[in-house]
């Protein structure tokens, strides 16, 4: 298959990259040299412009920063070169609204479009075990299924356009919550005497156990390896923790949802994130 990949960042290299290891052929295009001439590197044939990559594709996938910038692109480029009938992917992360109002202008300009962004972070992007949540049709999600999955490890259709973004929105709030509530117990738990391997041994196996504690947890040597293990480098940077909160927070408006604990969270992270953007969302704890 022809397929168009527009974004070649940190996630979309690897995509990509998995792409033409599934034997597709792959035109490629990024705003920025160096990730076009690595994409060129793995195997992809890389254009000047988003609408020449697109021009004889079968597929187009996008992973792009933010939904201004898909809008933009697909507005301007994909929508004006891809092929009609050509399948439309985008696999950013961006707001509900402007996901479904992108996949709503491609069914009115003849293409299937999903929204099928990632859980999982560059690693995964690296080695084809993402998983994709995605929103669109039957119709859509069928054509696109198989081109996701030589990128992840599990494809999951979360119904119409734009449920793929909200149920990403909704995972990475709780998680949010989810991690400050680990990071406090731990840090009052020492407080109180308590060390943190006891802790970890009585709470992971009692009804405080959860993802940010058992594969994720916050103090260091502590439960399996994980970025608090490697000076809180790597794994998921606190500026994206705050970009999908901040994501969150909009959606909550727009759908008139009450989400204190969201609301909060996204408060401390915005705060956390002022010195500490490109450190792993867990060394919060360090603020406590
Ligand atoms: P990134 O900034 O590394 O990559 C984005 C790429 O898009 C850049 O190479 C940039 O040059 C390119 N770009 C920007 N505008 C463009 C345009 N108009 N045309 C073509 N290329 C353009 O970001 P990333 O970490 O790869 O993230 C991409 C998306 O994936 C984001 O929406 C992010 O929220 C989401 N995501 C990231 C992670 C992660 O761990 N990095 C995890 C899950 C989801």
């Amino acid at each position: 298959m022809k397929i168009a990949f527009i974004g070649l960042g940190n996630m979309g290299a690897g995509m990509a990259a998995n792409l033409v290891k599934a034997g597709h052929e792959v035109h490629a295009f990024d705003l920025s040299e160096a990730a076009r001439a690595a994409a060129h590197g793995a195997g992809c044939t890389t254009h000047m412009t988003a609408g020449e990559a697109c021009a004889e594709a079968d597929a187009v996938v996008s992973m792009l920063p933010n939904g201004a910038i898909v809008n933009s692109v697909y507005a301007a480029d994909v929508f004006s070169r891809a092929p009609k009938g050509a399948i439309l992917l985008d696999c950013s992360t961006i707001d509900v609204a402007t996901a479904r109002k992108v996949i709503a202008a491609a069914q009115a300009a003849g293409y299937d479009m999903v929204d099928a962004p990632v859980s999982g972070g560059i690693a995964a992007a690296n080695g084809g075990t993402l998983t994709f949540m995605v929103g669109g049709s039957d119709t859509a999600y069928a054509r696109a299924q198989p081109i996701l999955a030589a990128m992840g490890k599990t494809v999951i259709h979360a119904g119409d356009a734009g449920n793929g973004q909200a149920a990403k929105i909704c995972n990475n709030m709780l998680l949010g919550i989810q991690m400050i509530g680990t990071c406090e117990a731990f840090a009052m738990a020492q407080k109180l005497g308590l060390d943190p391997q006891v802790f970890y041994d009585i709470s992971s196996v009692s009804s405080g156990q959860c993802w940010s504690m058992t594969s994720y947890c916050p103090v260091p040597g502590v439960g399996p390896k994980s970025p608090s293990d490697n000076d809180y480098q790597g794994g998921f940077a606190t500026a994206l923790m705050l970009k999908d909160l901040t994501l969150a927070m909009e959606a909550a408006k727009t759908s008139g949802s009450t989400v204190p604990m969201g609301q909060h969270a996204q408060e401390i992270y915005e705060s956390f994130a002022k010195e500490n953007g490109a450190r792993d969302f867990s060394a919060l704890i360090q603020t406590l």
